[in-house]
């Protein structure tokens, strides 16, 4: 009898552990299910959320763009409007290649290095090579200064030391900002910025025929080549 007893009480220990277990489990799947329709409302909600965020968010890119793009042009308006031939819209880099002004020639290096690091396209304009890019520089900036000289898009960056503080303070970034990138060299020069003229084959000097007066024997003469600068070189087109 008390076996029994113990026997019953077990099983209904036992019945009331497997109740408390299924009511458990039906309290957990009923959690279980809320969390999932939970979790599918907040889907649902998110997606509808980003279905309508899309938009704004992608607007919101185009107004930031847009305000550093006028950002970077009001900072372009800070520096004088001052246009080399061909530099409306480009950068254009007076330099020189001799090394006979050494603080001259580091100066150049420089702020090549600076314009090769941005990978912008710029033209280089060497002034020891073509005495007319001299010239250009000297009437620009209103004297016989010394390269480099730095122009962006029609304005006057500067020399050597203004170009660097203005990459020290991450501004030449912002004024370079919209300039083509370089993804290869000159495909007319292979970024020697000059060809040799083919006129005269670089001499600067053709025979041309010398016509003398009252007289039928048509002399030649060695005269300067018309299509070339001082050293024989053609500039390049396309990246000077
Ligand atoms: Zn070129
Ligand atoms: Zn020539």
């Amino acid at each position: 009898m008390k076996g029994m007893k113990e026997r019953l009480v077990k099983k209904i220990k036992l019945i009331t552990t497997v109740k408390t277990l299924k009511h458990g489990l039906a309290l957990h799947k009923s959690n279980i299910d809320r969390t999932i329709h939970h979790l599918r409302d907040e889907i649902v909600a998110e997606s509808g959320q980003s279905k309508s965020c899309v938009t704004p968010t992608l607007l919101e890119l185009e107004d930031a763009e847009e305000q550093s793009l006028e950002e970077e042009r009001g900072l372009l308006l800070e520096f004088e409007e001052n246009c080399p031939p061909g530099g409306e819209d480009s950068v254009v880099f007076y330099t020189t290649g001799l090394r006979g002004v050494r603080k001259t020639f580091e100066a150049c290096r420089r702020v090549r290095f600076l314009l090769e690091n941005h990978k912008v396209m710029f033209r280089e304009r060497d002034v020891s090579m073509d005495s007319e890019f001299r010239e250009e520089m000297w009437r620009l900036l209103g004297g016989k200064v010394t390269s480099p000289r730095l122009f962006i898009r029609g304005r006057y960056i500067g020399g050597a030391e203004e170009v660097v503080a203005l990459n020290e303070n991450g501004k030449l970034k912002k004024l370079l900002q919209g300039i083509s990138q370089v993804d290869s060299p000159c495909e007319s020069c292979e970024n020697e910025r000059f060809l040799i003229c083919s006129s005269c084959n670089g001499s600067s000097k053709v025979l041309v025929d010398h016509h003398v007066e009252e007289s039928s024997n048509n002399d030649k003469v060695w005269t300067r080549c018309r299509e070339c600068n001082e050293n024989g070189l053609v500039k390049c087109p396309l990246c000077t």
